[in-house]
């Protein structure tokens, strides 16, 4: 009996591995139209049910009563619909929601929403895991499992919107105002994924985000900033973290592919639409890049570019092997850099009570904890194409 229930089990995982009906929270309002098209359907069809699935966030067909039931019923045997389950919602003192979605293959991802007076933001992953493997951050110690795909990553947003609007926290269709590419995963190692998640976040038949108001952060991969910078629209962010390549090299293995001076390049080159400024991101660590030393180096090394510095005080993770900085140094290093006209702040350290603050997102227990499982090899970043 048991053995029968792990074929089935095994078949049935055969099957969605296999299944390869296009996913309607994946395609562009162009490729719904030719669906449609392709079952006799008008083409006010499409514009109808992409509106379904990206502005009313649909979890499924049954929801779409508009549509005749037999249009769904052939939607149903031709087509999928990815809709991610809430497997745990964490609630910290200071608003911040931090979500874990399951994916249909059984992942885990996570969302964390950080509300703000004048704003309502989520983070978003874009890869299970992260192969980039930067010795301080908790996501980079589970090494890669795989890219989400694009409908997983439009429906992080679909389902913190729905959530949101039942915890009374805005109304649909959109509570979230902006959207930061800064959870799990590189996002730029799934750039085409990325890509696609963004022209559907931007459409203005789905929840229609402003350019202005989505920004990707990456820890440097040049020869897709400055692709995106031709390709999209939204801001940049770098997770820069240090001012030399030494200390780079050691806190972020990509940095021997791509040295800074590479990075900068692409930063000075990328796209200064409106006045926009790339962000850098800097986490502080005790002893290892938070000196006044650095921050003068910092400075020099971003002269000439439109940026703003958000300075990270690290958090810690058990089993990295790093600490956070002092008070006193955070402040002297952000006084160094405003002495030096530079724009910067600090980040404020949100959601520590449920571990949904920066680095920290891995699952607890699971493969990504320090406490169950060495660190594994570094993997260096392939190109993803
Ligand atoms: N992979 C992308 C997107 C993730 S953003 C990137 O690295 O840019 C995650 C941000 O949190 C990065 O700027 C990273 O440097 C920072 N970070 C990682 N671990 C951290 C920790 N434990 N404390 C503070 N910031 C951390
Ligand atoms: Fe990956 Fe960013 Fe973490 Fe580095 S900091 S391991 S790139 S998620």
């Amino acid at each position: 009996m048991r053995a029968m229930e792990a074929s089935a089990k095994a078949a049935t995982a055969l099957k969605s591995a296999r299944d390869e009906r296009p996913d309607l929270r994946g395609l562009p309002l162009s490729a719904l139209a030719g669906l449609l098209a392709r079952l006799g359907e008008r083409p006010f069809r499409a514009r109808q049910l992409f509106r379904w699935v990206h502005r009313k966030g649909a979890e499924s067909l049954d929801e779409m009563t508009d549509l005749a039931r037999p249009l769904r019923a052939e939607l149903a045997a031709r087509t999928r619909l990815t809709t991610l389950e809430r497997a745990s919602e964490l609630r910290s003192a200071d608003g911040t929601i931090k979500w874990t979605w399951r994916t249909h293959d059984g992942k885990l991802v996570e969302s964390v929403y950080l509300p703000e007076p004048e704003r309502k933001t989520l983070c978003l992953s874009t890869q299970v895991g992260c192969a980039v493997g930067c010795t301080f951050c908790l996501t980079g110690t589970m090494g890669l499992a795989r890219n989400l795909t694009a409908a997983e990553i439009v429906d992080q947003v679909h389902r913190a919107n729905r959530r949101l609007a039942e915890l009374g926290e805005g109304s649909l269709p959109r509570p979230l105002t902006n959207l930061v590419f800064m959870g799990m995963g590189e996002p730029l190692a799934n750039y085409r994924n990325l890509k696609l998640a963004i022209e559907l976040l931007l459409c203005e038949d789905g929840p229609h985000f402003s350019h202005r108001h989505v920004t990707v952060s990456t820890s440097g991969l040049v020869p897709l900033i400055a692709r995106m910078g031709s390709e999209t629209q939204v801001k940049l962010a770098v997770s820069l973290n240090a001012t030399t390549d030494a200390q780079r090299d050691a806190l972020m293995p990509l940095n021997r592919r791509y040295p800074m001076a590479e990075l900068l390049a692409a930063c000075r080159a990328f796209p200064a639409r409106n006045g926009r400024r790339i962000t850098f991101e800097y986490v502080l660590l005790r002893g290892v890049n938070d000196s006044l030393e650095d921050a003068r180096r910092l400075a020099h090394l971003l002269r000439g570019i439109a940026a703003k510095v958000n300075l990270i005080p690290y958090n810690e993770n058990p089993g990295l092997g790093f600490e956070a900085p002092s008070p006193e140094a955070v402040q002297a290093f952000l006084d160094a850099l405003l002495a030096r006209n530079l724009t910067a702040v600090v980040r404020k350290s949100r959601g520590l009570d449920i571990s949904a603050a920066c680095g920290q997102l891995a699952r607890e227990g699971g493969p990504g904890d320090p406490r169950r499982r060495a660190r594994p090899r570094l993997t260096s970043q392939a190109d993803p194409r």
